[in-house]
């Protein structure tokens, strides 16, 4: 997959706090911005800000973004996931775009999920998880592509808890993406709730450009296999869903 992706860093620090957040490791700049001359150059799929939010950069961020992909020949997929609330007048944009450029660019909106529970203390200034269910409904009357992204798999979060979380999405939408934890050895979080509790395992991780910690958690599979039985589809990775776009 590795040579099919682009990733950009966002111009602006994204602000919704999620305590586990990749973007606080090290240095926190780990691609260049997207530009007109680092578009000239690109794979099939696309991560515009795969450090931050759209909502967090410049108003006029996502016009030029869909100006830019819409020059650009060849099939193209931009990837997006968000925890964030987003406009109808956002949305009507994201429809429009796909349709005028059916076949050829597509635009997908994923929403993003760690748990169902405490979401204020794990994520603090992220829209709420009704909001999120919300979005998601938005999603589909829109006809935009997207996944239920339940990343990262949080390790000390129950099983039961994610099969509700699965239970409240699957009739809306029956796409789910699943990812481990990656985690930052010198952070809080990894030594309140990873440190001598669970087996960690260094991997190369392409949005870091770096090898990273990683925790899968012991309920990944059981997670996964609850999705299948209740009708879903379940991706390893993001990639793997956008290959069927
Ligand atoms: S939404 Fe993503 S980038 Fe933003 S704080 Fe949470 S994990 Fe970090």
């Amino acid at each position: 997959m590795k040579n099919k992706r682009s990733f950009f860093s966002g111009r602006k620090k994204c602000k919704n706090g999620c305590i586990y957040c990749f973007s606080n490791f090290a240095s926190n700049k780990f691609h260049e911005e997207m530009n007109e001359l680092a578009f000239q150059q690109l794979n099939k799929f696309i991560y515009p800000i795969c450090d931050s939010e759209i909502s967090y950069q410049s108003e006029n961020y996502l016009d030029s973004l869909l100006e830019m992909l819409g020059k650009q020949k060849g099939y193209k997929v931009i990837s997006i996931s968000t925890k964030c609330n987003w406009s109808d007048e956002k949305l009507l944009k994201l429809q429009t775009f796909n349709k005028i450029h059916a076949g050829e660019k597509i635009i997908k909106l994923s929403i993003s999920f760690s748990r169902k529970n405490e979401l204020d203390k794990f994520e603090p200034n992220a829209i709420s998880y009704s909001d999120r269910i919300s979005l998601l409904k938005k999603l589909k009357n829109y006809s935009i592509p997207t996944v239920v992204l339940i990343k990262p798999i949080l390790p000390f979060v129950a099983y039961e808890e994610y099969k509700s979380l699965i239970d409240d999405c699957i009739n809306i939408c029956k796409d789910f993406v699943l990812g481990p934890l990656y985690v930052d050895k010198q952070s809080k979080f990894y030594n309140k709730f990873i440190y001598q509790k669970y087996q960690v395992e260094e991997k190369y991780c392409e949005w870091l450009k770096s090898i990273a910690l990683c925790v899968k958690s012991p309920n990944y599979e059981k997670i996964k296999s609850y999705i299948i039985n209740s009708g879903g589809t379940c991706y390893d990775s993001d990639a793997e869903f956008l290959e069927t776009l």
